[in-house]
């Protein structure tokens, strides 16, 4: 017999979650997690609550707080004096919050009877894991399913290595303890504008590098347009086009040289953040000597099930296809372990969203306006902007927009953008909608509660068939 039913490699937001779904569906399940947090001490909840969404989004807030106070409060009426920071406290706090969620995590393996296993894990073959623990111990391990979630970690560029002091990838940045002078950034994706966001709302002057001559090139253009409008008004220095050459570290800061369409540029900062990309994590899992194939970017290959070429053996999250997100790894894992269990398990990628957590935030689902074109699909678009929303003004935030593609005939809504405040919360109005399939008009003629920030996404469904009511 089997040692384990399920057997999940990896514990970050697709192993953990698949991990738990398995229990609960009554198979004999454990968990081998390679994750040790900043003081040696193993932690579940891999990149997302260690190093990623969770310590990210707990600094963003209190960059928030920090510029609103200095910024934004006076005209409420609200004077502060005297405004300082304690980076070391606000980093304590994030500390904290990642701790509180990691040993939630390992609460509820206990609730789930979930064995966790502290070490490393080695695919053998189809039924088999080779465990390295912490402590050294080896043990091979047999399970009836395998499922693989190791996850991803920062793409490394040989010309900018990352000696965690000056030059730094996102782990770094999320525990600098003091607010560079000058930060440059590499990569204007959607951890290099949260992370220089956080940075240059605590005081930093922020300078990104950015390949492309255009920002988030891959949004609804009117979106994108909007996000470099607004984050270049609130003081990051967005370089477009800018072709990274060399970054050299020294003791007084880095000194990077970079091609612009004007020539050779040279730039000095204190601190250098490589935030390229993120590449899967298959090193030293023996993934193609146990025989699973890879693709030709080094992601584990799965079909739409997240079956790989191994019989039983499945793999999940950032290590395969798709979009490298926390609920996408989610998703994927509960369907895995629903197939499992011979339920009819399955992931609707069209309906994933995706958010960029600056002030105003981003976000969106399904498709843009470029790809249905591409696609020959006809549509029609509504917007609205926040500036015709009370809640809005109330608020004091008024910037920002909402845009819905429904398909020409049907209505159907095929894609939702905004760009605005509270948008990542906004979103899921929208991912209910086309999961159900929904139209336009089913949106228009909801009711919603006045007055909210969601009243946008109705007026913006009423704007698709040319009858919004507050523009
Ligand atoms: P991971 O979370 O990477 O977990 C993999 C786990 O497997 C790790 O614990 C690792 O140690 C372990 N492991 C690896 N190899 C082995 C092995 N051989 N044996 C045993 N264990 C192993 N996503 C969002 O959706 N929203 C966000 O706001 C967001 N913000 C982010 C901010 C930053 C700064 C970063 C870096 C990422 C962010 N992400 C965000 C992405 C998100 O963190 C990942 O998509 C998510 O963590 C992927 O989950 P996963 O389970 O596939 O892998």
């Amino acid at each position: 017999m089997a040692d384990f039913d399920v057997l999940v490699i990896g514990g970050g937001p697709g192993g953990y979650v698949a991990a738990i779904r398995a229990a609960q569906l009554g198979f004999n399940t454990a968990c081998v997690d390679d994750w040790r947090n900043e003081q040696g001490e193993p932690a579940l909840g891999g990149t997302c609550l260690n190093v990623g969404c969770i310590p990210s989004k707990a600094l963003l807030d209190s960059a928030h707080h920090y510029h609103r106070l200095q910024h934004e409060l006076g005209d409420h009426g609200i004077r502060a004096q005297k405004v300082s920071l304690d980076v070391a406290a606000m980093q304590a706090r994030k500390n904290k919050v990642v701790r509180t969620l990691t040993s939630g995590v390992a609460a509820l393996f206990a609730k789930n009877k979930i064995t966790w296993i502290k070490g490393r894990g080695r695919l053998l073959s189809n039924r088999e894991v080779k465990v390295t623990a912490h402590d050294g111990g080896r043990d091979t391990l047999t399970a009836g399913h395998i499922i693989i979630a190791t996850g991803s970690t920062p793409t490394a560029v040989d010309a900018a290595p990352v000696d965690g002091e000056r030059i730094v990838d996102s782990t770094g940045a999320l525990a600098f303890t003091t607010v560079p002078k000058r930060l440059g950034i590499l990569g204007g994706g959607v951890i290099g504008l949260e992370l220089g966001s956080v940075w240059q709302r605590l005081g930093a002057e922020v300078i990104v590098l950015n390949r492309s001559g255009q920002l988030l090139h891959r949004l609804e253009a009117d979106i994108a347009r909007e996000a470099r409008r607004q984050l270049s008004a609130q003081g990051l220095d967005i370089r477009l086009g800018a072709r990274f050459q060399s970054a050299r570290a020294g003791k007084r800061g880095v000194t990077i040289g970079y091609d612009s369409a004007d020539g050779a540029q040279s730039l000095k900062v204190d601190r250098f953040l490589v935030a390229t990309g993120r590449r899967p994590n298959t090193a030293g899992l023996g993934a193609k000597e146990a025989g699973l194939r890879l693709d030709a970017r080094g992601f584990i290959e799965v079909d739409a099930q997240c079956r790989t070429t191994l019989d039983k053996v499945y793999a999940i999250g950032d290590v395969v296809r798709g979009p490298m997100l926390a609920h996408k790894a989610s998703e994927e894992g509960i369907m895995v372990a629903e197939l499992i269990a011979g339920q009819a398990g399955q992931v609707n990628y069209d309906t994933i969203p995706w958010v960029i957590y600056t002030w105003p935030e981003i976000a969106w689902v399904g498709q843009t306006s470029a790809r249905l074109q591409e696609q020959g699909i006809a549509f029609r678009a509504g917007t609205f902007n926040f500036i015709g929303n009370g809640r809005a003004h109330a608020m004091g935030n008024t910037q920002g927009l909402v845009k819905i593609l429904s398909e020409q005939d049907s209505d159907r809504v095929l894609g939702v953008h905004i760009i605005g405040p509270n948008a990542s919360e906004l979103i899921a109005e929208a991912v209910t909608l086309m999961e159900f399939g929904g139209s336009a008009e089913d949106l228009a003629r909801t009711p919603h509660a006045h007055p909210t920030l969601s009243e946008t996404l109705r007026e913006a469904a009423l704007a698709v068939a040319g009858r919004a009511l507050h523009r």
